[in-house]
């Protein structure tokens, strides 16, 4: 049972495997093979993977006969070939805007997985890549705020005066605005925060900030289903948009995180609002690649409006590649191992399994997954 891992394409960082999965996943029995140089951006020496128990090759090397290929992006599916018969791609493989690639990787029978569409439970959390990423990309948007904010976070008293806090806004407050409050507020900011979905109030005070909910219209009760938000009432847009007007200007840091699943992401501030702003203060925006939930936020960009710093974030992880790739390649063995079948010496995934289900995008040539068929 060989297990393939490839070098990422450009532009990525991040490698699928650390040696602690690969050493793992040896422990398991299985054959681990790394592409020359896979680590090479998360600064993980191909002689580090040969320690841990795996053989580094080339490309051909690694997948020639492998039943699992280990990936952070789904690579084009020509550039695969080799594999065994069935292989599994395992990784993050964004089959709705890709969905070409989907079709490719069932025309070359590979089972493709995609890891983001794992379901939100118990059982899954350890496996969960979105959350393992985001949580790095709450912390990174507040250090890179900071970066570009020409002033200082906490409070400070010197013979030569006083410098006041910076006062940090989070919107969105889940896995990544969690984060992003928690970081502001080590860094000393004074930091408030709001979210449609009314679970969030109690987080946000366990934490030390201070929430900020529309209260005269109704937003999400409770989590959401799945954890997720929905699309909220042009009535609660209304009194969203009210409340930040009374807000915005007040803050110097606002990192915004607000997505809706297979939506594009929700406006929440109006470049008029960004106006009412001082300049100087800095607007992170991590649904820059969802839309951007700010008006004029270029993703991948850092682009002024009024004298304000607005950074289009996109894929922030990538910036943190040696930690994000110890976590996604955690997830990917806390799958697979979780599914390992110890007389096969394989991963086993019963059709019937609410994860398989959920993430498993084609199989036999077909591309099978409900929720890609549907869409
Ligand atoms: P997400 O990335 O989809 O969205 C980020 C946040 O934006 C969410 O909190 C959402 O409510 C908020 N949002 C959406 N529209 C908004 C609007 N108009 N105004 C303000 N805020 C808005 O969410 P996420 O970070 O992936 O996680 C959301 C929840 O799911 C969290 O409570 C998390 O704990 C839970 N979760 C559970 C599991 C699990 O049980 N396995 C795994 C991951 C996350």
């Amino acid at each position: 049972m060989k297990i393939a891992v490839l070098k990422e394409g450009a532009g990525e960082t991040r490698c699928a495997a650390i040696p602690e999965t690969v050493k793992k996943f040896v422990d398991l029995g299985a054959e681990v093979a790394v592409e020359n140089g896979a680590g090479e951006a998360a600064s993980i020496p191909d002689s580090e993977f040969e320690a841990a128990g795996a053989r580094v090759g080339s490309r051909a090397d690694a997948l020639k006969g492998a039943a699992i290929i280990l990936t952070i992006n789904g690579p084009e599916a020509g550039t695969l070939k080799g594999a065994g018969k069935g292989a599994l791609l395992v990784g993050g493989l964004d089959p709705l805007r890709r969905r070409e690639l989907v079709d490719a990787y069932a025309a070359a029978g590979l089972e493709a997985l995609a890891m983001e569409w794992m379901p939100r439970i118990t059982r899954a959390q350890s496996m969960d890549i979105l959350s393992s990423q985001s949580n790095l990309a709450g912390y990174k948007a507040v250090v890179d705020a900071a970066a570009a904010y020409g002033r200082a976070f906490p409070m400070m008293m010197t013979a030569a005066g006083t410098v006041s806090p910076a006062k940090v806004f989070v919107m969105g407050v889940g896995v990544a605005g969690l984060q992003a409050i928690a970081t502001a507020r080590r860094l000393g900011a004074q930091v408030s925060a709001t979210d449609v979905r009314s679970a969030t109030k109690e987080q946000i005070q366990s934490l030390g900030a201070k929430p900020i909910f529309v209260e005269n219209v109704a937003g999400i009760e409770g989590e959401g289903v799945g954890g997720y938000a929905t699309e909220t009432s042009p009535e609660y847009q209304k009194a969203q948009a009210e409340l930040v007007s009374a807000h915005i200007g007040k803050q110097d840091i606002v990192i915004t995180t607000a997505l809706i699943p297979g939506r594009p992401a929700p406006r929440l501030i109006s470049d008029a609002q960004v106006a009412t702003m001082r300049p100087g203060s800095v607007i992170v925006d991590l649904a820059a690649d969802a839309g951007g939930n700010v008006e004029g936020t270029v993703s991948g960009e850092t682009v002024t409006r009024h004298g304000v710093t607005i950074i289009g974030a996109a894929n922030l992880a990538r910036s943190l590649a040696a930690d994000a790739s110890a976590l996604f390649a955690r997830n990917l063995y806390n799958f697979l191992s979780a599914f390992w079948d110890k007389e096969q010496g394989k991963p086993v995934l019963p059709d019937e399994d609410e994860i398989v289900k959920a993430i498993r995008l084609t199989q036999g040539g077909k591309v099978v997954n409900e929720r890609l068929i549907a869409a």
